[in-house]
């Protein structure tokens, strides 16, 4: 089964103490979608400028990502840059351009209406909702989000997730969302604002899943270096949508598993800057990993 996935499509400009990369394709679609593309097929959707350069149209081509709902507008795309730490967890926006997304209105074509499996990847909830209320009867609805957004939407941000049936954040944000620093009890006062779903991503010390069958623990692939962390988070949810929209029969049997592959994928994301590591991954390697962190894991 397809998965549509509606987040921002950017040009990222990445600085770390390393090195320096302008313009690379990226934005929390862009990586979500190529994670997903590795399982299944995937409808993107966003808007791009005129300035967007082909070559990542081709790229994103090459991943069998379905573009009919990406448009393009006279102006600029969304240009975002931002400065890493020494240590590379800390990460600073140096500066955020919104160009055509500052007049975006997702339309969703026709066929992409009934896609069962939706994604809303970062981006304001109001286009989040947007997007929502085009799907008919979508089978499984997971969003991600930002600390800009509990800051500046907070209201549309608590309506979206009462529609979600899993909302994946990262874990400042849960406490910024609930005040607890405590990530389970964190969990339990996320389930009472609606999702049955709820992940909570700890970077490197990878993911907690809560759900209708209690807890998971996923773990993050040992990285001996990373180069650029940007898109982990997108990549980790976009392989968790992408593998268990690939998946039949319930939910439950497969999420784990899902969350695991996502971890991987984003494992890979880090390896290379913006997307240039995970573009050249392939679905055997993608397998090799997570069978290590099985064996690694198991007891
Ligand atoms: P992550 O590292 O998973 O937090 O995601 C980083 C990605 O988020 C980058 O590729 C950015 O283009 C994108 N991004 C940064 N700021 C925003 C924003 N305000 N809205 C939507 N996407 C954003």
């Amino acid at each position: 089964m397809s998965v549509l996935i509606v987040g921002s499509t950017a040009l990222d400009s990445i600085k770390t103490p390393k090195a320096e990369n302008p313009r690379l394709l990226g934005g929390s679609a862009s990586h979500a979608a190529v994670a997903a593309s590795f399982f299944g097929p995937v409808n993107l959707v966003g808007v791009v400028g005129d300035d967007f350069p082909q070559r990542y149209i081709r790229l994103y081509e090459r991943h069998g990502i379905d573009l009919e709902g990406l448009q393009v507008l006279p102006g600029k795309t969304f240009h975002w840059s931002g400065e890493y730490e020494l240590n590379m967890n800390n990460r600073r926006t140096l500066k955020t351009e919104l160009g055509v997304f500052e007049t975006f209105t997702p339309t969703l074509p026709a066929a992409y209406q009934t896609t069962p499996f939706v994604l809303l990847a970062n981006i304001a909830p109001a286009l989040q909702h947007h997007v929502l209320d085009q799907m008919r009867r979508p089978r499984f609805v997971v969003a991600d989000t930002m600390d800009l957004w509990l800051k500046v939407a907070l209201q549309d941000l608590l309506k979206l997730v009462k529609r979600l049936d899993g909302f994946v954040l990262n874990d400042s944000e849960a406490q910024q969302l609930t005040g607890e620093d405590n990530v389970f009890r964190a969990l339990k006062k996320i389930h009472r604002l609606g999702p049955r779903y709820v992940v909570i991503k700890q970077g490197s010390h990878g993911s907690i899943l809560s759900g209708p069958h209690g807890l998971f623990l996923c773990p993050a692939y040992p990285l001996r270096q990373v180069v650029d962390p940007t898109g982990a988070g997108d990549s980790f949810v976009g392989g968790m949508m992408g593998y268990l929209a690939a998946t039949k029969g319930p939910i439950d049997r497969h999420i784990r598993r899902a969350m695991t592959y996502g971890s991987v994928v984003a494992s890979f994301c880090c390896e290379g800057f913006g997307l240039q590591r995970t573009t050249r991954v392939t679905r055997a390697q993608i397998d090799r990993r997570v069978k290590e962190l099985e064996r690694l894991t198991r007891f």
